[in-house]
């Protein structure tokens, strides 16, 4: 019989020390973070990079936006793949832009994204759904990012670059919009909303006016579903700010109203 009062006791105390473990892990992962504060030549570094938007936002959004960056760093570890190296320039950048999305002050940082993968340049998968015939195919394509069920972003570093530099494609913007799209896995192309009455009826009319229409600054991609639409939107409304307030301003306010920043001059 091994169910001794000994064997129970030793049972019970190992329990014991992995719960307090585990509770004391926690409270280190916690103090770790406290601990890391916004170093102040993070401040000039991102400035440097994405200093006119970064201008647009008052002092109480600026230290929202630090908070922000810190906890990006200290909960989402971001990992090089094909031989890139992820230097801390590289982190900073990706947080600090990642983080000019959450500037609602009830926003998580990303929640459920645990990895943020980053490669050279673009970089060819092959896909494994089905499509329509429900046919595989096994020819690879070439992609500049991914987002996979909230957990996961894959970036190319080069892309990430041209996007800072103005490009019109942001490939960061658009995988974390579908982060944020995923934190809602009842609805298609929204984030997390208290009301989707305003959301629905705008993001309709604009969709539905390019199928018909092309716009000059929303990229036709956008069609692919409701999804996409919305990641398409949220690159011009960063990359193209000025532009898509003069060409969809229903459409401007919307994100200008979510985002909480203004991108138009
Ligand atoms: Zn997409």
């Amino acid at each position: 019989m091994i169910w001794t009062d000994g064997f129970i006791a030793f049972v019970t105390g190992l329990l014991a020390v992995v719960l307090l473990l585990t509770a004391w892990r926690r409270q280190q992962a916690r103090r770790r973070r406290e601990l890391a504060p916004f170093r102040p030549e993070w401040r000039a570094r991102l400035e440097r990079r994405m200093g006119p938007l970064l201008q647009r936002l008052t002092p109480e959004q600026r230290r929202l936006h630090e908070r922000r960056v810190v906890e990006f760093l200290a909960d989402i570890r971001i990992k090089g793949c094909n031989g890139f190296l992820v230097t801390d320039e590289v982190r900073l950048l990706i947080a600090g832009m990642a983080c000019l999305m959450l500037l609602r002050p009830d926003a998580y940082v990303f929640r459920g994204l645990r990895t943020v993968l980053v490669y050279p340049r673009a970089f060819w998968v092959r896909h494994q759904e089905p499509d329509e015939l429900g046919l595989v195919s096994d020819e690879p394509e070439l992609r500049l990012g991914e987002s996979w069920n909230g957990e996961r972003v894959i970036l190319s570093w080069e892309d990430v670059e041209a996007a800072l530099a103005g490009d019109a494609v942001n490939v960061l913007v658009h995988e974390f919009a579908h982060q944020l799209d995923a934190e809602n896995p009842e609805t298609e192309g929204a984030p997390l909303l208290p009301d989707y009455t305003r959301w629905s009826k705008v993001m309709m009319r604009e969709y539905r006016a390019l199928e018909r229409r092309s716009s000059q600054v929303l990229d036709d991609y956008g069609l692919e579903g409701p999804t996409e639409f919305f990641a398409v939107a949220t690159e011009a409304y960063f990359q193209r700010g000025t532009e898509l307030r003069l060409l969809h301003p229903e459409l401007y306010g919307l994100l200008r109203d979510y985002y909480r920043i203004e991108t138009s001059d």
